[in-house]
C-alpha cells in the first residue's frame, strides 16, 4: 500500500499530520499502511481506555447494531437507561444526560448552571474557570478555556468566564461577585500539561462554593473513567461536586460523553436541552461495556498499580538524565524535561525503526503519557526502553 493511494488532499487542513495512514490496531499497538507497528501511549488522546479494538466493546457494538441503532432521542432506549444507572450507582451523582463529545457535555454543564441560577436564584451567569484549562472547541467552551491565544482567535468570545489560577484559592475568591453562578475546573489539567489540582485546593473550592451557594463543576473528560486510578478523579479529594462532565474514556474510542448532576441541580425543563444523537443506543451500549469493565473487581486497583510503576520508571529516567521529575495520577502522567525538546522526541519516537512509539508533548517541555488502562507492565518496560533510545539519539 502506498500513501499516495489515499486522497488525503480532500481533507480540510486543520493540523500537520505525518504521511502515514493508520489501518488497524489491537490493544496497545497501532499499525500503519506500510505495515509498521507502533506502541501507542497516546491512545486517541486518553480516549481508548481499553486499548484498540477491545473485545467487549466490539461485542456490544455488534450486538447493538443488530438490535437497534436509533429510535430517536425523544424515546427511551435500554442501553441509555442501563448506562445512566451504572454511572449513578458508581458516582455521587443522580442524573445523567448523554452527549457526543466532551465540548458538548461542557456546553450542557454551562447551560445547566445558568438555568439553575435563573430558576432558583436571580440569573447569575458567570462561571469562574482557570488559566491553562481546556474545556473544548465550541465557541463557549473555548471561551471557558484558559488556553493562550484562544481569547482572540474567534473573537468575540462568549462573556462570563473570568479566569483564576489553579491551586490558588484567593484568586478564585476575588472573582466571586453577584453575577457568579459556578466554578468549573479539571481536577487534573490535561492539555495544560497534566497539572493536578491539589486535594487541599479541591476541598477549599468545595467549602468556598458552598459558602457562596455556587455550583462546583468538574470537567472529567480526561481525568475521569479510571484514568486517575479511581473511577473519577474528584474521589481523590473526598469531595462531592454538583456537576461532572465525562467524555473521551467513557466511550473507549466511540463518540460518547455525559453530563451528570446532583438531583437538586437537574432542573432542565422540556425543550431546554437535547440533540439528535444524544443517548443513542449504539454508543451507550459501548459505554456500558466500557464502564462495566472499569468497575469489574480488581480493574481500578490494577490501574493504580501500573500508574505507580510508570511513575517509578519515569522518576528513574528523570534522575538518570537530569530531568525535572514527573507528575500526574494513575495512568495520566507527564515527564518534565530539562528543555523544550518534547516535540523533537515525539517526532523521533514515531519515526523509530523497526517499531515506532506514539507519545505526546502537551507542552514543549514535557511528555504526556496516556496509555490504555489495561496496558501491561511489559509494555511500559518496552516504552521506557524505546524512549531511552530516542533520548540517546538526540
Ligand atoms: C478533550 C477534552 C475536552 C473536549 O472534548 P471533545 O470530545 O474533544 O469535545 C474537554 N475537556 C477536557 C478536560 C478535555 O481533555
Amino acid at each position: 500500500m502506498n500513501f499516495n493511494e489515499y486522497p488525503v488532499d480532500s481533507l480540510m487542513y486543520i493540523t500537520n499530520r505525518p504521511d502515514i495512514v493508520f489501518t488497524h490496531g489491537k490493544g496497545s499497538w497501532l499499525y500503519d499502511n506500510t505495515g509498521k507497528r507502533y506502541l501507542d501511549f497516546i491512545q486517541g488522546w486518553a480516549v481508548n481506555s481499553l486499548g484498540h479494538c477491545n473485545e467487549g466493546m466490539i461485542e456490544a457494538l455488534d450486538k447493538q447494531a443488530r438490535t437497534l441503532i436509533n429510535p430517536s432521542p425523544a424515546f427511551y432506549n435500554a442501553p441509555m437507561a442501563q448506562l445512566a444507572g451504572l454511572l449513578t450507582a458508581n458516582s455521587c451523582f443522580d442524573k445523567v444526560f448523554f452527549a457526543n463529545s466532551g465540548a458538548e457535555a461542557n456546553e450542557g454543564a454551562i447551560k445547566l448552571a445558568r438555568k439553575w441560577d435563573k430558576k432558583f436564584r436571580n440569573g447569575a451567569y458567570e462561571i469562574i474557570t482557570f488559566d491553562h484549562s481546556f474545556h473544548g472547541r465550541t465557541i463557549a467552551t473555548m471561551s471557558a478555556s484558559g488556553k493562550a491565544g484562544w481569547d482572540t482567535i474567534y473573537a468575540p468570545q462568549v462573556p462570563g468566564f473570568p479566569k483564576a489560577d489553579l491551586n490558588d484559592i484567593a484568586s478564585v475568591e476575588t472573582l466571586i461577585n453577584e453575577k457568579t453562578v459556578a466554578v468549573m475546573l479539571e481536577p487534573i489539567q490535561g492539555e495544560g500539561g497534566v497539572i493536578p489540582a491539589t486535594r487541599e485546593f479541591m476541598q477549599q473550592l468545595r467549602t468556598l462554593t458552598k459558602k457562596h451557594n455556587l455550583l462546583l463543576i468538574v470537567d472529567e473528560v480526561q481525568s475521569g473513567c479510571g484514568r486517575a486510578g479511581t473511577l473519577f478523579a474528584y474521589e481523590l479529594s473526598d469531595i462531592e461536586p454538583d456537576i461532572m462532565t465525562l467524555g473521551k474514556g467513557i466511550g473507549g474510542g466511540v463518540p460518547l460523553a455525559a453530563l451528570l448532576s446532583k438531583a437538586n441541580v437537574a432542573c432542565f425543563e422540556a425543550g431546554d436541552q437535547g440533540g439528535t444523537y444524544n443517548g443513542n443506543p449504539l454508543m451507550t451500549a459501548v459505554g456500558y461495556s466500557v464502564i462495566s469493565q472499569l468497575v469489574a473487581p480488581g480493574f481500578l486497583e490494577s490501574v493504580r498499580e501500573k500508574g505507580k510503576y510508570l511513575k517509578q520508571e519515569l522518576l528513574k529516567l528523570s534522575e538518570e538524565r537530569g530531568f525535572k521529575g514527573e507528575r500526574g495520577e494513575g495512568l495520566l502522567r507527564a515527564l518534565l524535561l530539562d528543555s523544550d525538546k518534547g516535540l523533537q522526541i515525539v517526532q523521533k519516537a514515531r519515526l523509530m525503526q523497526p517499531n515506532g512509539l506514539l507519545l505526546n508533548a502537551a507542552r514543549p517541555n514535557l511528555l504526556r503519557f496516556m496509555p490504555a488502562l489495561n496496558v501491561t507492565k511489559d509494555e511500559i518496560d518496552q516504552m521506557m526502553s524505546m524512549l531511552r533510545s530516542v533520548l540517546d539519539s538526540l
